[in-house]
């Protein structure tokens, strides 16, 4: 399936659209870059007091990773926003499915730890996930990994 079949799909990311895409081959991978902006009318809650915020203070292009779509990796181009937020100060924006200076998103988060509880790291690796997809994310994989295998080990 061609990405522009499924790229209109961006339930996950909520508050942001999609305002470009391209295709682009890495290696002997292809990859999905897109463009997201966020929407304008969204109000913005400070990710450290949970609090709507009354304005936002900046913001900077971030990349972070997202789930393959099919044999196409992802990769999310954001403008990741911090708010003013008269109870804490500059703060990045919460964000549902984004976790503050997180470099991969909550759900492909989520998916590597699933796959971790029940396949070897070696497997997730080289098979579920291709080997330069956990190379490319190794420093937000890495925490994420240990603390599933904690998590299996009864580790707290
Ligand atoms: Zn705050």
């Amino acid at each position: 399936m061609a990405p522009e079949e499924c790229i209109s799909d961006l339930r996950g990311r909520e508050g942001y659209e999609l305002c470009g895409w391209r295709q682009e081959r890495r290696g002997e991978s292809s990859w999905c870059v897109l463009r997201l902006r966020r929407d304008r009318n969204r109000p913005a809650y400070c990710s450290g007091c949970w609090r709507e915020a009354p304005a936002l203070h900046d913001s900077e292009w971030l990349t972070v990773r997202d789930l393959p779509m099919f044999e196409h990796a992802v990769d999310l181009k954001i403008p990741r926003v911090r708010v003013a937020c008269p109870h804490c100060g500059p703060k990045l924006e919460l964000l549902g499915w984004l976790d503050p200076y997180a470099r991969v998103t909550r759900r492909l988060a989520e998916s590597v730890s699933r796959l971790c509880a029940v396949m070897s790291i070696r497997h997730v690796a080289g098979g579920a996930l291709a080997r330069h997809e956990i190379r490319s994310h190794e420093d937000g994989l890495r925490p994420l990994i240990r603390s599933s295998m904690n998590a299996a080990a009864g580790v707290p």
